[in-house]
């Protein structure tokens, strides 16, 4: 049997070699890890759960006009997607103070902010992903100003529609990190929506309740990831099943 390249693996995803040039596999993987991998635990069912929460989302956005790199979900773990060169960078919108924007600014966790805020930070694990400016940004050479532009757009319409679906969904969509890549596109290089969507990496808040539904529920011993990953999902109406069992459906299977 052979085996099939890893191409990267990440914190809570793998890649591996697609079956046509210019795809990836993405695999997502059980762990969760929090404060720079200071905390680490495998949480069985979350891979399966955050796959098909980010496919439903990023086709959501797709179905917008927003250009992602999601192609399809091949299985309970796996999705089929295009291959990007990432730019180095997260990107984050906050609609709510919560988390280090509370601490930087001497917020209160909960404050509604005045409009929404971009952030980016630069993606390195050394140095704890520090916030960087434009200035930063442009002076390195990690997006060019055209780039720039589009990722806060782009953000800035994902955060519009996604605020929209989960308020739709009695969830409050408080903040979130995505990630892009470029590809070329005949002679220009377009810049298109990375990596996942998923509650790994924004923070949702039951409307009523103010119960959170995110990785905070990790970072803050705050019960189960799972349970909380699985509302969710229903709520979306993507629920898998077999989730607690973490079992795989039909379809290619990963070779370890
Ligand atoms: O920690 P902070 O408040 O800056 O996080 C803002 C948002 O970005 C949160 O939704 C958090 O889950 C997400 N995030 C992430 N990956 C990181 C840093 C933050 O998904 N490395």
């Amino acid at each position: 049997m052979s085996r099939r390249r890893l191409v990267y693996e990440g914190k809570a995803k793998n890649l591996y070699e697609g079956p046509e040039p210019g795809t990836l596999v993405q695999y997502f993987k059980d762990d969760a890890t929090a404060f720079n991998k200071q905390k680490h635990a495998i949480i069985d069912g979350k891979g399966v759960l955050n796959n098909r929460i980010s496919e439903f989302l990023m086709t959501q956005l797709n179905a917008i006009g927003i250009r992602t790199h999601f192609i399809r979900r091949i299985n309970m773990r796996e999705q089929l997607i295009r291959a990007v060169e990432i730019i180095p960078l997260e990107v984050v919108v906050r609609n709510v103070a919560a988390g280090s924007l509370v601490k930087k600014l001497g917020l209160t966790q909960g404050e509604a902010l005045p409009r929404p805020i971009v952030e980016f930070y630069y993606k390195d694990d050394k140095l704890g992903d520090p916030m960087v400016s434009e200035e930063h940004i442009a002076a390195f050479n990690w997006a060019d100003q055209q780039d720039m532009d589009d990722m806060i757009s782009m953000a800035l319409r994902v955060n519009d529609f996604l605020s929209g679906l989960f308020m739709g969904v009695g969830l409050k969509l408080v903040d979130f990190k995505i990630e892009f890549g470029h590809i070329w596109d005949g002679d220009n290089q377009v810049v298109l929506l990375a990596d996942e969507i998923s509650p790994d990496s924004m923070r949702l808040w039951d409307v009523k309740t103010g119960r959170k539904l995110d990785k905070d529920v990790f970072r803050e011993n705050l019960g189960d990831l799972v349970e909380a990953y699985a509302e969710v999902a229903r709520r979306l109406g993507v629920m898998p099943e077999n989730v607690a069992a973490g079992e795989d459906e039909g379809g290619p299977k990963l070779v370890h």
